[in-house]
């Protein structure tokens, strides 16, 4: 969401005139994007705020402005960070462009030497990201991006359109459909509404795209309709973002996930029967407040049985104001990087294998950029793949013939013939 907004703003900026610049010295607007969904991520925004503070310094007229979600109460922050000229809500692009539009003059915007620089980091143009909804309404303990992102709002479905089109122009040719819970995209609207099907459905024709991805998607609200859309569109990626937290029912209970580990894996059964070549990718929390070793191996042996492409581990992390904030927060720091280390270690082993078995298989991989010397691009199921070739393939179908996997990428050489799989 946040690679959405930065993207956005950056084109706001451009039609404001303002250009690009990667160093924050050059810049006459900085603009951060944060995110506090762990105390990490929320540390870094710390840390870059006190950079920031020096630039201020040296270069009074450059603007800072901060956006996203760690911006709660903007009374406090104005106190404890005055140097920085204004603070706005998660996703409130509009509110900066506008106040970029009327803090910086037109001589400002354009200068002898080119137009003036903003700060900004967006997202490689073969791909991009559209939100279809903002915030969220489910309640999760542990979770503050609700309450920074305030509840559900789903957009108009003619507005998602229009920006999917206007990406694939511009020329995106793997759009990735945004919310927080995908799936319930459409359930704040007025009825009868268009749902999250009905939104892939609408966008798969659109001249110029290859491939349409959603994220991310929450176990109580795949619908049926959903998995036979996924199934029957040819330009939707089977691939799911299927956060399952823990495999545990009293910590998925305490957490307020909102259904079981039986549930959880009810429905990857159903995934894998109705789309046999899709891949799943999850979220695990380990150490939640309360977490027994036990309550722990429920959730390895729960991976162990369901194999699942990726699993992306984080150590639970106490946020302000949630209701788990109320909770003892008892599984020690050794405790909760041991067992973020045996699920690494354990998904490294599964994802090695189920990579394994595209050695000498071709796969249709869309090529992204480079990274040094090779190709980087991602197959449907959202494979990792680099490989060498002399001519230009930035944002073109390759078919390459795979010779290495490892658990988190996969190597090969360009081939000639068709690929044979689309996995
Ligand atoms: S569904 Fe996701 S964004 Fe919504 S409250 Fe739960 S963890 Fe947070």
């Amino acid at each position: 969401m946040n690679d959405a907004d930065a993207c956005s703003l950056a084109q706001g900026l451009q039609s404001l005139g303002l250009g690009a610049t990667n160093a924050p010295v050059e810049a006459d607007v900085v603009i951060l994007v944060t995110c506090v969904v762990r105390q990490s991520a929320e540390d870094q925004v710390v840390g870059r705020l006190s950079s920031l503070k020096t630039l201020k310094r040296q270069q009074p007229r450059a603007a800072i402005l901060v956006l996203g979600c760690f911006v709660g109460d903007d009374v406090a922050l104005r106190v404890q960070y005055p140097f920085v000229d204004a603070f706005f809500r998660p996703s409130d692009v509009t509110g900066v462009l506008s106040w970029v539009n009327e803090h910086t003059s037109p001589k400002h915007k354009e200068t002898a030497s080119g137009p003036a620089k903003s700060l900004v980091r967006g997202q490689a143009r073969v791909c991009a990201s559209v939100p279809v909804s903002y915030g969220c309404s489910h309640h999760c303990t542990y979770c503050i991006v609700r309450l920074r992102r305030g509840p559900q709002r789903s957009r108009p479905l003619a507005e998602i359109v229009a920006d999917v089109q206007e990406q694939a122009r511009c020329g995106a040719q793997d759009v990735t459909l945004l919310g927080q819970n995908v799936d319930a995209y459409g359930q704040d609207l007025e009825r009868p509404a268009p749902d999250l099907a009905d939104v892939l459905t609408a966008v798969h024709e659109l001249p110029g795209l290859q491939r349409v991805r959603f994220l991310t998607s929450h176990p109580a609200h795949i619908s049926g309709k959903l998995i036979a859309t996924v199934r029957h569109l040819p330009r939707v990626c089977p691939h799911f973002e299927l956060p399952v937290q823990s495999g545990d029912d009293d910590v998925l209970r305490r957490m307020a996930r909102g259904y079981t580990a039986e549930e959880y894996r009810a429905l990857v059964a159903s995934l894998r029967q109705h789309i046999p070549h899709c891949s799943i990718a999850t979220d695990v929390i380990v150490g939640f407040p309360g977490e027994t070793e036990k309550q722990f191996q429920s959730t390895y042996d729960l991976l162990e049985e369901l194999r699942l492409d990726t699993v992306h581990i984080a150590k639970y992390s106490q946020r302000p104001d949630t209701p788990a904030a109320r909770l003892s927060d008892d599984v020690s720091p050794a405790d909760k990087e041991r067992r973020r280390k045996i699920l690494d270690e354990q998904q490294a082993r599964i994802a090695g294998e189920i990579n394994g078995r595209f050695v000498g298989r071709r796969l249709e991989v869309l090529v992204e950029g480079r990274k040094g010397q090779r190709w980087r691009g991602r197959t449907v199921n959202n494979k990792l793949v680099f490989f060498e070739a002399d001519e230009n393939l930035e944002g073109q179908l390759a078919c390459v013939e795979i010779t290495w996997a490892g658990p988190w990428s996969l190597v090969g050489k360009l081939s000639q013939l068709p690929s044979e799989i689309r996995a």
